[in-house]
């Protein structure tokens, strides 16, 4: 077979000792996982069903420098779990969710809030202020081999020093095992498909 245009490589994460790396197929990300992040962002703190949003793979980019992106002047970070699948499937129990994860990494959902205001005014997609290129800095993955199932770890973005939002993935509305259980009744999920599971509170002091 031959393509009409060169086909991508596929993106993929670094893996933490090891020279394999992690092949992604599609980033999935979780709105309002975190109770006060959802009451900063003018939701509900309550447990109502999750949504999701997508990244395109290609926006996946090691850390590190990160291009100053097009048309916003309201670049936000929003520090998240990342969790990375291994085993695909459909209607996965919450109970079987766990078997699935490949390991855990920490990336940032990158957005422009400006666009994302706009657009929710206006009753559009996000995917412009969730999906430009570079917006998803990941980090290198930690097998689950290796970490276990990390469901009680904090969660930290600073700037030069200064903390900027503070959290503890235990206080996630939708744990990472309900979060998988639930988009697996929505998609058909992928070995290979990653999800930023939603990003604590900012710290308002600076
Ligand atoms: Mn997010």
């Amino acid at each position: 077979m031959s393509f009409a245009v060169p086909p991508l490589s596929p993106v993929s994460i670094e893996i933490s000792d090891s020279t394999d790396r992690f092949p992604v197929a599609r980033a999935f990300c979780i709105g309002r996982n975190y109770a006060e992040h959802s009451i900063e962002m003018g939701g509900n703190p309550d447990r109502e069903e999750p949504f999701f949003f997508m990244k395109p793979a290609t926006a996946i980019i090691p850390g590190g420098n990160l291009p100053y992106p097009t048309a916003t002047s309201e670049l936000h970070h929003e520090v998240e779990l990342v969790v990375a699948l291994h085993k695909g499937g459909r209607d996965i129990a919450v109970t079987d969710a766990a078997s699935h994860v490949f390991g855990y990494a920490t990336g940032l959902d990158m957005t422009r809030r400006d666009l994302q205001a706009a657009a929710k005014k206006a009753g559009r997609p996000w995917d412009m202020a969730k999906g430009f290129d570079a917006s998803g800095p990941v980090g290198a993955l930690v097998p689950a081999a290796v970490s276990g199932h990390v469901n009680d770890a904090a969660i930290d973005l600073t700037i030069n020093g200064e903390s900027r939002q503070k959290g503890n993935v235990n206080q996630m509305i939708w744990k990472t095992e309900e979060a998988i259980a639930y988009l697996s009744g929505l998609v058909e999920l992928m070995a290979g498909d990653i999800i930023f599971t939603g990003t604590p509170r900012r710290c308002r002091s600076g």
